[in-house]
């Protein structure tokens, strides 16, 4: 190894590979922390270096992780003291808008954040929005197909994303990067490294589709009596707004009440009781958007007895902290461990029914563990962060939590993906025959198994 090790230094220069007490310091990720684990860490700066560095790797059958913000939440990024972790915080680069196309080519290491800010700058938006933008990369949310905050109106990554370059186990560079929305050429290769969780190859650049920015846009909080009144809100909201509707995110009485308690970093904008709160943003297009229009509709809900209480936020200070409230995890992070999180899809109208029993089967198994309830309503999908339970028990309140799923036929994974965390329970979600064509592409690609090795699935399995 200290002979590939030095093979690639010559590619990349001294400071650009890290090993052993260089690591030091150098956090795991955003969830779970500690030090980072690696043979080495490795920075290129060109899509050539990291196809150079492949075609060693490949040779020797070492293995590579690409990482990006290390913001993942399926442990998909993790790399133990054997494995190459292959970084793209060199790569981040934004290419100048293309107004006619709307669309902006960007190198995979670029920071969401940066990415929106570019689009804002010509009056144009990336419609990715989720609570990591500060720190994940065009590459993982692509790896990951991110959804976030505005999947309602945008769609998630896989939507998002127009072309792609990648850069295989054995070095080759696949560039995808037509960024035509429509090209019916054949299958669609730059769609198959959306959602592999790098499994496939590096993604080293991408072509992103970027639409118009909203003239005026409206966030609300809402206090809502029961399950039923919030799915009508939602279904008279999205009519009334009539495609300007961009996020509707629900937040159960204990999550917006642990939230917003003296562990939190949000405070509490409405103290009204209820057992729902949703979180929703509007946009208005055109040059004459009618501000009044969510007052009226905020009135009308309240009329019928649909909303109890709700405020509009008059200032992008009162929205970040609206905002806060779902977006932080500070008082999770601060009071308990670990917090065991998942992210299902299920039918809406079974969103409460299955809340409910898995709520009641933690209770029955352990008495002092707490679910806390919230996610991307408007889009079918539901987090729940459990905390208060020995980590030791994680694999078996996953066990409680996807085995109760299949009454409803959900996913195990509606955005955060597989990893590590859940991949023993793919087939809750996947065919056997679905299994085989993923195990055949993966064979295809990196006949080896050095992309990533064991996450998602197990060839073997
Ligand atoms: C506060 C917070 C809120 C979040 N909210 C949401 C949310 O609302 N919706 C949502 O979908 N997700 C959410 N996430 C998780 C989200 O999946 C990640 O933030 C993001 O998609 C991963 O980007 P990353 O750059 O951090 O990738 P990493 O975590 O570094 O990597 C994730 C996966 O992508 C692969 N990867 C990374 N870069 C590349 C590359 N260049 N080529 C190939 N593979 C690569 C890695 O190998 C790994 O498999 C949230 C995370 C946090 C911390």
């Amino acid at each position: 190894m200290p002979e590939l090790l030095d093979q690639i230094r010559a590619i990349v220069g001294e400071k650009n590979i890290l090993s052993g007490d260089q690591l030091s310091g150098r956090s795991a990720g955003y969830w779970r922390g500690g030090d980072l684990q690696a043979l080495a860490l490795v920075r290129p700066a060109t899509t050539e270096e990291v196809s150079r560095i492949l075609v060693l790797c490949n040779e020797a059958s070492q293995s590579v992780v690409a990482v990006g913000g290390a913001t993942g939440l399926a442990e998909a990024h993790q790399t133990d003291e054997t494995e190459i972790a292959l970084s793209l915080e060199r790569m981040t680069a934004i290419e100048p808008v293309d107004i006619g196309s709307r669309t902006i080519t960007v190198e995979a290491g670029a920071i969401l954040q940066n990415v929106q800010e570019a689009a804002a700058e010509e009056n144009l938006m990336f419609g990715l929005d989720l609570g990591a933008r500060a720190s994940c990369t065009i590459g993982g949310t692509i790896a990951t197909n991110a959804g976030g905050n505005r999947v309602i109106r945008y769609g998630m990554m896989r939507d998002l994303t127009l072309g792609v370059e990648a850069v295989l186990a054995d070095g080759t560079i696949v560039s995808s990067m037509s960024g035509f929305l429509k090209n019916n050429t054949g299958y669609d290769i730059r769609q198959m490294f959306v959602g592999a969780e790098g499994t496939l190859g590096v993604i080293t650049k991408a072509v992103l589709r970027l639409h118009e920015a909203p003239s005026s846009m409206g966030t609300a909080l809402l206090c809502i009596p029961s399950w039923d009144a919030l799915l009508k809100v939602l279904r008279k909201l999205d009519r009334a707004m009539g495609g300007g509707l961009v996020a509707f995110e629900a937040l159960w009485r204990d999550f917006y009440e642990f939230n917003t308690s003296e562990h939190a970093e949000a405070d509490k904008p409405l103290e009204t009781e209820t057992d729902y709160y949703v979180i929703l943003e509007t946009f208005e297009f055109g040059d004459d958007p009618d501000s009044s229009r969510l007052e009226d509709l905020l009135g009308t809900l309240i009329e019928d007895e649909l909303v109890i209480d709700g405020l509009i936020t008059k200032s992008e200070d009162e929205r970040r902290r609206i905002w806060d409230i779902r977006e932080s995890f500070e008082a999770e992070t601060k009071l308990y461990d670990g917090s065991m999180s998942y992210d299902i899809s299920l039918p809406q109208s079974d969103m409460e029914n299955y809340t409910n029993r898995l709520k009641q089967a933690i209770a029955i198994r352990w008495p002092d563990g707490i679910v806390y309830t919230y996610g991307h309503v408007g889009d079918g999908n539901l987090h729940y962060s459990i905390v208060n339970i020995d980590w030791n028990a994680h694999e078996a309140v996953d066990g409680v939590v996807y085995e109760l799923l299949k009454d409803y036929g959900g996913s195990i994974s509606a955005e955060h993906g597989i990893g590590l965390e859940k991949k023993q329970w793919l087939g809750i979600s996947r065919s056997e025959a679905e299994m085989n064509i993923m195990r055949g592409i993966k064979k295809t690609l990196d006949p080896k198994g050095i992309l990533n090795p064991g996450k998602l699935f197990d060839m073997n399995d």
